[in-house]
C-alpha cells in the first residue's frame, strides 16, 4: 500500500503529457514511465537480433529499439517484428526511405533525426507511411547532429538550438494532421540535456523521451544517466528513457530500471536492501548479495529484501521490507517477514532459504494482485 498521501516529500508530480501509443505500449499521460533500449547486433542478422530482444524484454524492456540503416535492415526488420515480444522502434538517419520501409515492415515506431532527414517533403513522406501504417514518430533531436542552419543561427548546440530543432520538427508533422509522435533533446552533456529537456517540457505537452546520449561505460555511464534523467524525473519530466551505455543492451534495461526504482516511479522485481558491510558484519554481506541478485533475477514481482551485515541497522530497515536478514553472532542471524523477527538462521543456509522465502512472498503477492484484479472487474 502506497503511503505516499502521508510522506509529501516522497511525491513526484509528474509534467501533464499526450498519451500516444508505440505498438501496444502506452507512452505519455498516465501510463507507467517505460524502459527502453536498443539493440547493438546486425540487424540483419534475424536469429542474432531477435535474441537480443528477446534478452532484453526478459530484464524488463517495454519497447526496443533497432537501427535501420540500410535495406537488407529493413527487409530483416518484418520477421524480428512478427518474432518480437514488445513494440519495436525503428532507428532512422540519413535515408528516409528506410523510415518507410521500416513502417511497411511493421515497425510500431519511427524515430528520425531531424538533423539528417533533410527537406520537409521527406518528412511528409514519412509522415504518410506513419499514418498508412499505423505507427508513430519520435522527433529524436541530438546535439550532435543538429541542422546547420540552427548552428549557423546559434554558434554551438545549445538548449535553445536544440528545443527550436524539436519544435520546427513538430510543426511540420502538426501540419500534416499527424499527433502521435513524442520528442527527445539528447546531448552526451549533462547541463545540455537536463537544460534542453526543461526548455521543451514546457514548449510542448507531447511525450518526452528522456536520454544522456553517449553516457560512456557501464559505471561512468550509469552514474551519468542517474544524474541527468534522475533529475529530470525528479521534476515530473519523462515520459520513456533509455540508457545509453557502451554495454550489454540488457545492462542498460536494468539501469533504466533501477533509476525508476529508485525515484519510486516504476518497480519490478526484487529491491534489495544491503549495507555496504564493515568489521561488524556478522556474514559476508557482499558475496551474499551478489548470489541472492543473480539467483532472484527471475522474479517480476515488485518487493523487497534488506541484506543487513549486523543489528545496528538490521531490524531498522527489516521493518520496512517484505523479507530481511540480520546478520548476528555465532555463524547465524534473524530472518524478518513483513517486517517481523521470525526465525534464527545459520549463515550456512541463508542464500537458498532467502530465496525461497522470497519465492514464497512473490506468489503470494501475485495472488493478492490477481485476486485485486477480478475484483475490480
Ligand atoms: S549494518 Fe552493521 S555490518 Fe552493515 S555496515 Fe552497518 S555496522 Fe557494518
Amino acid at each position: 500500500m502506497s503511503l505516499n498521501h502521508i510522506r509529501p516529500w516522497r511525491n513526484i508530480y509528474r509534467r501533464k503529457s499526450r498519451q500516444i501509443m508505440v505498438g501496444s505500449v502506452p507512452v505519455g499521460g498516465d501510463a507507467p514511465i517505460t524502459v527502453q533500449t536498443m539493440t547493438n547486433t546486425d540487424t540483419s542478422d534475424v536469429a542474432a537480433t531477435v535474441a537480443q530482444v528477446q534478452a532484453c524484454a526478459d530484464a524488463g524492456a517495454d519497447i526496443v529499439r533497432i537501427s535501420t540503416p540500410d535495406q537488407s535492415s529493413t527487409r530483416a526488420l518484418k520477421q524480428i517484428v512478427a518474432e518480437s515480444p514488445v513494440p519495436i522502434v525503428a532507428d532512422i538517419h540519413f535515408h528516409y526511405k528506410r523510415a518507410i520501409e521500416a513502417a511497411e515492415a511493421g515497425a510500431a515506431c519511427l524515430r528520425i533525426n531531424p538533423g539528417n532527414i533533410g527537406e520537409e517533403s521527406r518528412v511528409r513522406e514519412v509522415i504518410k507511411a506513419a499514418k498508412d501504417h499505423g505507427c508513430s514518430i519520435r522527433i529524436g533531436v541530438n546535439a550532435g547532429s543538429l541542422e546547420r542552419h540552427l548552428l549557423e543561427k546559434y554558434g554551438e548546440p545549445c538548449p535553445e538550438a536544440m528545443v527550436e530543432s524539436g519544435l520546427e520538427h513538430i510543426r511540420i508533422l502538426q501540419d500534416n494532421d499527424f499527433h502521435d509522435f513524442k520528442i527527445s533533446v539528447k546531448a552526451s552533456d549533462v547541463f545540455l540535456a537536463a537544460a534542453a529537456y526543461q526548455s521543451l517540457a514546457e514548449a510542448t505537452d507531447a511525450p518526452i523521451h528522456l536520454g544522456i546520449t553517449e553516457a560512456g561505460g557501464l559505471t561512468s555511464g550509469t552514474i551519468k544517466s542517474a544524474i541527468g534523467l534522475g533529475n529530470l524525473l525528479w521534476m515530473g519530466i519523462g515520459d520513456t528513457i533509455r540508457v545509453s551505455l557502451s554495454a550489454d543492451p540488457v545492462e542498460e534495461v536494468k539501469v533504466g530500471y533501477e533509476i525508476l526504482k529508485s525515484l519510486g516511479l516504476r518497480h519490478r522485481g526484487v529491491n534489495i536492501i544491503s549495507c555496504p558491510s564493515c568489521a561488524r558484519q556478522g556474514f559476508d554481506v557482499i558475496k551474499t548479495v551478489e548470489a541472492l541478485e543473480e539467483r532472484l533475477e527471475h522474479i517480476k514481482t515488485p518487493m523487497s529484501l534488506s541484506i543487513i551485515g549486523c543489528v545496528v541497522n538490521g531490524p531498522g530497515e527489516a521493518l520496512m521490507t517484505d523479507v530481511g536478514f540480520t546478520g548476528g553472532g555465532a555463524g547465524s542471524g534473524m530472518v524478518y517477514l513483513a517486517g517481523k523477527q521470525s526465525h534464527k538462521l545459520s549463515n550456512a543456509e541463508m542464500v537458498d532459504h532467502i530465496v525461497a522465502q522470497v519465492e514464497k512472498k512473490a506468489e503470494e503477492l501475485d495472488a493478492v494482485a490477481a485476486a485485486e484484479g477480478q475484483a475490480a472487474q
